[in-house]
């Protein structure tokens, strides 16, 4: 718990299913390094709890920098204006 490591990065997931299975996966909407969607698998629906693979996972972009797989907060609308996003231009690429 005292543990601080600044360089893992939150990654916010959503739970997601397959239609006509029991398979469950995480899904990172906008990975903090890359702004890509990745997906982990969280289990089968009868036998796992996906909660249990929650927390650091290796980014799949990058697996020398892991990020910590974290539920969304409830969504709510920010009372302060957008910002406006900004879009990284595709310079890093290194694979
Ligand atoms: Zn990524």
């Amino acid at each position: 718990m005292g543990k601080k490591d600044r360089s893992i990065q939150p990654a916010i997931v959503t739970l997601r299913d397959i239609p006509g299975t029991r398979v469950m996966f995480w899904a990172v909407e906008s990975c903090p390094y890359c702004g890509e969607t990745h997906l982990h698998l969280a289990g089968n629906l009868r036998s796992a709890d996906p909660s249990d693979s929650l927390g650091e996972q290796p980014a799949p972009c990058d697996p020398t920098r892991p990020y910590v797989l974290t539920l969304a907060p409830r969504p709510q609308r920010n009372k302060k204006g957008k910002k406006g996003r900004r879009r990284k231009a595709w310079d890093e690429e290194e694979w």
